[in-house]
């Protein structure tokens, strides 16, 4: 395969408040404003960043579950808001996702076999003895006994019901799985479980992850590059290893900081983050993080920093820490 198994071209999606229809500035909410990155095949982007930074947005752009206001997804090559019908059908055999909460995604009428079952049965019919063997087939995969497959969801734990939804999301064949907050609401020796077998399924089927989590210790576990999100726009972009050894934005920095440390005795070195998410309905000009950030300057407070290739091939938005050179010609004021 030639180029990126998904990319993702300056995607912004605003959701209208309400306002009524004489309303001249109708309120809007900035859910993603202007997110660009690509996802190479078997590998994982995480995308990280505190509650309502646009994460979930991300996700059902990427699935075409809303449309967005500006912005393309490509997914290998193929812009998927041209989609219709069987191609449409086709794309989202190619792209699963897996929920946070495995319960409520989880048909509570059906058994497991059905629910892991029942996408290929969109697809093809399939008689009893063949949906039961691979319904066994996506449970083995996942680390389940067969044997569950006649149990209900609400017969199995939360973790079984987590490896359920990762079955189903796989019975199609994907080439890529979206999960958004897949182990957020698991106990944390349930997580790194979940977080093996997804790496695991990663290195045998060569599937490619957009991995959400507002979690950086879940992030540090399976990602191979990250994006840090603030505001609806990506603030760094790097390496797993270079961002967790050196984050440069002064937001990855804080969040760094403000992360437990699997060694509590550790010594934390940057300064914890303060304040409050601003509104993305009115978010603050220039540099969205600004009246957080302890280095902000004047220009800070005026332009919005671009998204800034570093020597070390990381992304970072910020004007202190990266600064934008200016293009060859143009005078510097
Ligand atoms: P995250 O997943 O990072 O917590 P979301 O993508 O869910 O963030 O939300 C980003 C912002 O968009 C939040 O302010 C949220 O309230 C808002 N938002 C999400 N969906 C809608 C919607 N359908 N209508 C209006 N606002 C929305
Ligand atoms: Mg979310």
């Amino acid at each position: 395969m030639n180029g990126p198994m998904l990319k993702v071209e300056k995607l912004v999606k605003h959701y209208p408040l309400g306002g009524g229809f004489f309303d001249r500035n109708p309120l809007v909410v900035r859910a993603v404003e202007g997110v660009s990155f690509s996802v190479d095949a078997g590998e994982t982007l995480c995308i990280v960043g505190e509650s309502g930074c646009g994460k979930s947005t991300i996700a059902r752009l990427l699935m075409r579950l809303v449309d967005p206001t500006e912005g393309r997804v490509l997914l290998q090559g193929t812009d998927i808001a041209g989609l219709k019908n069987d191609g449409l059908r086709n794309c989202r055999r190619r792209m699963q996702m897996v929920f946070q909460d495995p319960y409520s995604s989880l048909n509570p009428r059906l058994t497991a076999g059905q629910i892991i079952t029942e996408p290929v049965g969109n697809f093809e019919r399939l008689g009893r003895k063949k949906r039961e063997a691979l319904a066994a087939d996506l449970l083995r995969k996942v680390g389940l006994a067969p044997e569950i497959m006649h149990r209900l969801p609400s017969e199995l734990s939360g973790g079984q019901r987590q490896r359920l939804g990762i079955a189903r999301a796989l019975s199609l064949k994907p080439s890529i799985i979206i999960a958004d907050e897949a182990v957020s609401a698991l106990d944390v020796s349930v997580q790194a479980q979940i977080l093996n077998l997804l790496m695991d399924l990663q290195d045998e089927l060569g599937i490619s992850f957009v991995f959400i989590s507002h979690d950086l210790g879940v992030v540090e576990h399976i990602g191979h590059r990250v994006a840090v999100m603030y505001l609806g726009r990506i603030v760094e972009l790097a390496t797993r290893e270079a961002l967790f050894a050196n984050p440069v934005h002064p937001y990855t920095e804080a969040l760094l900081a403000a992360a437990p440390l699997p060694d509590p005795t550790q010594a934390r070195l940057a300064v914890p983050i303060e304040g409050e998410v601003p509104s993305p309905v009115n978010p603050p000009k220039g540099c969205a993080f600004h009246p957080r950030c302890s280095l902000a300057e004047e220009r800070c407070r005026i332009e919005v920093p671009a998204l800034t290739e570093m020597a070390d091939g990381r992304s970072v938005a910020c004007h202190v820490r990266a600064p934008a050179e200016y293009p060859a010609g143009q005078p510097s004021e």
